[in-house]
């Protein structure tokens, strides 16, 4: 059975198909990803570092004006510690993610915490960052001290919804987002990106030009989730027009398994937002097609603290019995945990697939016409 994307009337098809066609494009990305990458599940052990932030984005509970919030700030030891854990659990890669924060001691602090981690492990846990826009200078730093995958949502591809969800200032710029990916390939980073899926005022056909720019800038990695409304944000009073969670859930398996369609050879997340819709929600991201799962080892009393968006799953989740647990789920996905192994993606933007490339629809102002590398 071979399905073809050709163009974004398939994609937008596929992202709204039922019944046996779903079941079938989902097997169908499986047997892709098996093919190209085989059947392994990659983790990355989460590491929330800060729910400090400089930006206010519409959407995010972390945002800046979200005053009543208790901020945080891991220290060095809490940072080491969880990092110790995960190379010693065999996870092979850490992510460390927080509000955006780009003066000269945080940008400092980072780059020796990388260092640190990978004089600790023997260099051999792999680092990903998601640390928000910064210069080209310091995503060079960082790269140096040791970092080697980045990842930076582009949160929708259409620069007039990008403005919809965000503040209109300079701190928010859709231009500076697209600049940021751009260094970070340059520098040479894995490079990571994704959207929100289910967002106020998206549409179907908004979701598949996601998909062609994602292809259209050679990404590396995509971490795709519904949106999920938090009320203590603005974007809170658009929550009469959303799908429901149930549908934005079946929309972002639909947008996994296209997307492996597309990219074959990529690192797709089975990301966290889709468990807290449903408790099982990143296995069935698994069995259609995505590769890594990041459970969340920040240290426990933190993580209620973190909450960009409600119902975020607080569980033990390094513990030993949530990732046995979780081991089993991937094996009744037929996958299995690849332990101790960084997963790096392989070339970006391969594509044997024998569908041809899907042709990117007309772009908007500011949107990347061609590649980024
Ligand atoms: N500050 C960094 C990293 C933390 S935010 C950054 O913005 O890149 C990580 C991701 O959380 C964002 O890219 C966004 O896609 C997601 N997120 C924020 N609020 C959300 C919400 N309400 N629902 C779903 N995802 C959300
Ligand atoms: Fe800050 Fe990231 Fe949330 Fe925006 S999405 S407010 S940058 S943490």
């Amino acid at each position: 059975m071979m399905m073809s994307i050709t163009d974004k009337q398939d994609l937008v098809y596929y992202l709204n198909c039922t019944g046996q066609e779903e079941e079938k494009l989902f097997q169908c990305a499986a047997r892709v990803r098996n093919q190209h990458l085989g059947n392994n599940v990659y983790l990355r052990g989460l590491i929330e570092f800060s729910n400090i932030c400089r930006k206010n984005c519409l959407y995010c509970g972390i945002r800046r004006e979200n005053s009543p919030l208790v901020r945080y700030e891991l220290t060095d030891q809490e940072v080491l510690a969880a990092a110790r854990y995960a190379w010693q659990a065999k996870y092979g890669s850490i992510v460390i993610q927080s509000g955006e924060r780009n003066d000269r001691s945080f940008v400092l602090r980072i780059e020796a915490l990388v260092k640190k981690i990978k004089q600790l492990t023997n260099q051999q846990l792999g680092i990903t960052l998601s640390l928000g826009e910064q210069c080209a200078e310091t995503y060079q730093r960082w790269f140096d001290a040791g970092a080697h995958r980045y990842l930076l949502r582009i949160e929708t591809s259409r620069e007039s919804l990008y403005k919809k969800i965000h503040p209109n200032d300079s701190l928010h710029s859709f231009t500076t987002r697209l600049q940021c990916l751009e260094h970070l390939q340059k520098c040479g980073y894995k490079t990571g990106s994704g959207v929100m899926i289910g967002l106020p005022f998206q549409t179907t056909e908004d979701l598949a030009d996601d998909l062609s720019f994602l292809k259209s800038i050679h990404i590396d990695m995509v971490g795709m989730g519904p949106y999920l409304e938090h009320e203590s944000t603005p974007l809170y009073t658009c929550r009469q027009s959303l799908l429901s969670t149930t549908e934005r859930l079946r929309l972002s398996i639909h947008m996994v398994a296209c997307l492996r369609l597309l990219m074959p050879h990529i690192n797709i997340a089975a990301t966290t937002a889709l468990q807290a819709i449903n408790p099982l929600g990143r296995e069935k991201a698994i069995a259609a097609g995505a590769n890594v799962i990041m459970p969340n080892i920040t240290p426990f009393s933190n993580r209620r603290n973190y909450k960009l968006y409600p119902n975020k799953p607080c569980i033990e989740e390094g513990a030993e019995e949530a990732l046995r647990l979780l081991s089993e789920n991937i094996a009744a996905c037929e996958c299995r945990i690849a332990w101790n192994e960084w997963g790096d993606p392989q070339k970006a933007g391969c594509t044997d697939l024998a569908a041809k490339p899907i042709t990117p629809d007309v772009p908007e102002s500011g949107r990347v016409q061609k590649p980024i590398k």
